[in-house]
């Protein structure tokens, strides 16, 4: 299945896998400035995380370093560049899990939080509870430090004509359609690849052996109703349990929701004897898009054996180890 893109660094301490989103990510689409732009964020990304790896820092610091990277770069639906909301507005969705202790943080409907990856993490260190929301969870950032900005920060362009298309789309204006993806049954807007690429993650193996997994999003272009995506929820696109994987899930939301998919990673090493390459696969070829749903995911153990399959047509995603140069891709 997803052997091409799994990985084995048996015995290999220290390493760290990313992704930047699963979705229509395919030549035709990219111009050689805009691959560029998105092999140089994804491999700043992996620096980041992997020096703080070689300085001895935790899994969770390289996680949250990593994350911050590519929460910063107008690329990535995360931070600066998240997608809007059907009524224009940018609602961030963030978690991070420690597999020593199974501690977890997560905060939903953010827009002033400039990385939400730093309030989950407080969340996660600094409050007795798992998952804050819209103002309580703002303030509570604001409280412990987090950078806070303005609406106007995190507005780009590319963001605002995407959520246009879709709102004609809404009103079935068919001139604002591209292409008809027969995998997946949808359509998708000129130029737009896809409503809810850009999702970012990381999970990561430190020196002492633990794990950790982070996501942060923007959600998916054109949601409803204060909608809260898997990005957050423990469990379901987020999941680190040093006895079996650390997982970060980027796709369609509702499904991983539904079938708690990084949990369910988890669940298929822990009690069913899987290897971490077998329950990736199960969920994403199987369970998921069983359900109608599409997506990827980036999967490590504590052997330093990792997974990134999807379902998609590519999905930005890169690993450095050992060797300590980042390799990065975006196609299948
Ligand atoms: N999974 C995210 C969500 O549904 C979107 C994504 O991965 O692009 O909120």
């Amino acid at each position: 299945m997803s052997q091409v893109h799994a990985q084995s660094t048996q015995g290999q301490k220290a390493i760290l896998v990313i992704h930047g989103g699963a979705g229509v990510i395919e030549k035709k689409y990219m111009t050689p400035e805009k691959e560029q732009a998105y092999k140089a964020a994804l491999t700043q990304a992996l620096e980041a995380g992997y020096s703080a790896l070689q300085e001895g820092k935790t899994c969770v610091d390289a996680v949250q370093a990593a994350i911050r990277v590519m929460e910063d770069s107008p690329l990535f639906n995360a931070g600066k560049g998240a997608v809007f909301t059907h009524d224009g507005k940018n609602q961030m969705d963030a978690a991070i899990m420690n597999g020593a202790d199974l501690k977890a943080g997560a905060i939903a409907d953010v827009s002033n939080i400039k990385n939400p990856i730093d309030a989950a993490r407080a969340v996660m260190e600094k409050s007795p509870h798992v998952l804050l929301a819209c103002e309580g969870a703002e303030k509570f950032a604001e409280k412990e430090g987090c950078v806070m900005e303005p609406p106007s920060y995190f507005f780009t362009q590319d963001r605002w004509d995407q959520l246009q298309r879709a709102l004609k789309r809404d009103k079935g204006d068919t001139t604002a359609v591209l292409d008809f993806d027969p995998r997946v049954n949808k359509i998708y807007g000129a130029g737009e690849e896809d409503d809810k690429f850009g999702t970012v993650g990381c999970v990561a193996l430190d020196q002492s052996g633990n794990l950790a997994a982070g996501t942060s999003t923007g959600g998916m272009t054109d949601k409803l109703y204060d909608r809260i995506g898997d990005s957050p929820i423990i469990g379901a696109g987020t999941y680190a349990n040093n006895k079996t994987c650390a997982i970060s899930c980027t796709g369609w939301g509702e499904f991983f929701m539904r079938t708690l998919a990084a949990k369910t990673v988890s669940d298929l090493m822990e009690y069913k004897g899987m290897d971490l390459e077998n329950a990736a696969d199960t969920v994403i070829y199987h369970i998921i898009p069983g359900l109608g749903g599409d997506g990827g995911m980036i999967a490590l153990d504590k052997n330093g054996d990792f997974a990134f399959p999807f379902n998609t047509p590519g999905m930005f995603r890169g690993y450095i180890g050992k060797d300590g140069v980042p390799h990065v891709f975006m196609y299948k």
